[in-house]
């Protein structure tokens, strides 16, 4: 990696300013799922470790640039007390009177936490003014929260250019060179499985990894703008009518580049959309059902595709994994995931979901903590957030 990293600062008496990803669920003022606030605890732990303090900052929510009394990050800065077994300071503000004071008069191995970021309209502005502000809080600046690298927003694309040293956090670091291996060298062959609703989410994800790898296995609702691309019968299951050119030009673009496009060719289908519904497996999709899952004969193409890989990447269930019914596609790809020797990597949301539910998130190489930001990395882009950071 040629970004900073955490490992590399002199953290001795530094207060290092922690963008974080604490966006996590509450649920009656308490927080319900405290695996974003577990997973940051490595870098907090590291700076308080080398003789350094953290002030950290955070988006909750969708607030909309005003104060809402519900995405408070008190419950967080409770949680994170316990977490880390040390007292944290919890500001009512980002900016401000009070703020600066508070940041001033940390100590080595003191923690504070500012309010939600997105309180301010300027934060998802990029605004440079409140950047400065935010800046002034620390010596040094760490990245930690993959989730929001790639918004332009001034905790996480302005404040890093305007400190002396900003640097990834040791989650930050991990998503670089996993999913940075994977676009740039990649151990082959290389596989990548597309799931999920949309086909409109991952045109220039398909685009891009044409280009590097062997296979790409397609699933889930997008599957269905595919088949029917091919002429084939598609019920009323899920259909993106306005980019059945775009799936055909893809496929295309496969076939001249000599890329394994495998979709589903048999299904799980269903009387409609719902838990309960009626279901039963057919090769060829009937009037009126809608194709909820992919079928045992494809699940066995696709297994047997991922059989000799070195790389994979997976981005997007294979079906309605939600409901039981329909999770068995999502639930066969994950296990062969689980039990491969290649490096896999999963992509954020629900696919990680999906794995984290069936217990197998420790069975992976690399699950990516941002759903949007993986897919924006693997389509070739830039992300803003990491090219704010100080080259090594
Ligand atoms: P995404 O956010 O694009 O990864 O899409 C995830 C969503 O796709 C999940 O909520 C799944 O329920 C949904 N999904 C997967 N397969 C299908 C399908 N065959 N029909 C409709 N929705 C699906």
């Amino acid at each position: 990696m040629n970004k900073l990293s955490i490992g590399d600062l002199d953290l001795n008496g530094k207060r290092v300013l922690m963008r974080v990803d604490f966006n996590v669920p509450l649920a009656n003022g308490r927080v319900a799922d405290d695996t974003r606030i577990a997973a940051a605890l490595d870098s907090i732990r590291y700076v308080l470790d080398n003789g350094g303090s953290v002030v950290l900052m955070s988006h909750l929510g969708r607030p909309k640039g005003k104060v809402d009394v519900e995405l408070r990050l008190d419950p967080v800065a409770g949680r994170l007390e316990e977490l880390l077994d040390c007292p944290v300071m919890k500001l009512n503000d980002c900016t401000g009177p009070g703020v600066e004071p508070a940041a001033e008069a940390l100590r080595p191995g003191g923690v504070l936490l500012l309010e939600n970021l997105r309180f301010h309209p300027e934060e998802e502005e990029g605004d440079e003014g409140f950047a400065k502000k935010l800046a002034s809080l620390g010596d040094l600046y760490v990245d930690d929260a993959f989730g929001t690298c790639h918004r332009a927003h001034a905790s996480v694309a302005v404040v890093p250019r305007l400190m002396d040293k900003a640097a990834a956090g040791f989650l930050l670091q991990k998503e670089i060179e996993y999913l940075g291996k994977a676009i740039a060298d990649p151990e082959k062959p290389y596989a990548a499985i597309l799931g999920g609703a949309k086909v409109s989410d991952k045109i220039l994800v398909i685009e891009n990894l044409l280009k590097k790898v062997d296979a790409v296995i397609i699933g889930g609702g997008m599957a269905y703008t595919f088949l029917k691309a091919q002429g084939k019968p598609i019920g009323t299951s899920k259909l993106e009518a306005d980019r059945v050119d775009v799936a055909k030009d893809l496929l295309a673009k496969a076939q001249a580049a000599g890329v394994d496009i495998l979709l589903p060719i048999d299904h799980v289908v269903a009387e409609k959309f719902e838990p309960d519904a009626t279901s039963r497996v057919v090769d060829d999709i009937p009037n009126g059902w809608i194709a909820l899952d992919i079928g045992p004969r494809t699940i066995e193409l696709f297994s047997d595709k991922l059989k000799d890989t070195r790389t994979v990447i997976w981005n997007g269930p294979m079906g309605v994994f939600e409901m039981p019914a329909f999770a068995k596609g999502t639930e066969a790809i994950a296990k062969v995931l689980a039990n491969s020797d290649a490096t896999t990597i999963i992509g954020g949301g629900d696919t990680a979901a999906a794995v984290n539910q069936l217990g197998l998130a420790d069975k992976m190489s690399h699950i990516s903590t941002g759903g949007g930001a993986s897919l924006e990395f693997l389509e070739g882009k830039e992300l803003p957030g990491i090219a704010a950071l100080s080259d090594k």
